[in-house]
């Protein structure tokens, strides 16, 4: 836990957030300001600020957030139409908080462009 982290508080119920899945190792739960219909945050529970400072100690956990995603998306709906995956890293790649996250979204097209 980092005291000055929003998501570890989120994590710790210390912030409200609409938890949609907790285990051992991740939480999710919606973002504040949704980018598309579907929009959920897979955090670990452990504090990694980015991708820039993970580990080969951190792969399972990287791992489990993808299909942790993967399932969110079959109970979201979103599934069978498709969705993207996204880790912003760094202030180039548009990273705003510094708790690793996988970006959920889905419910509307984003075909034809990546950027
Ligand atoms: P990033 O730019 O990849 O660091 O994404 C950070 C995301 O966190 C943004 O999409 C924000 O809308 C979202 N966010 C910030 N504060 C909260 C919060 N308290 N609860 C849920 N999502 C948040």
């Amino acid at each position: 836990m980092s005291e000055d982290c929003i998501f570890c508080k989120i994590i710790a119920n210390e912030l409200p957030g609409e938890i949609l899945y907790r285990d051992d190792r991740v939480t999710a739960f919606r973002d504040i300001q949704p980018a598309t219909p579907v929009h959920v945050l897979i955090v670990p529970n452990k504090h990694i600020p980015s991708m820039n400072e993970a580990t080969s100690e951190d792969e399972a956990v990287l791992g489990h957030m993808q299909l942790v995603a993967k399932k969110l998306a079959i109970k979201e709906g979103i599934a069978e139409k498709g969705y993207r995956l996204i880790t912003n890293t760094g202030p180039e790649g548009g990273q705003v908080v510094y708790h690793i996250h996988l970006h959920l979204l889905g419910g509307k097209s984003m075909a034809g462009g990546l950027v």
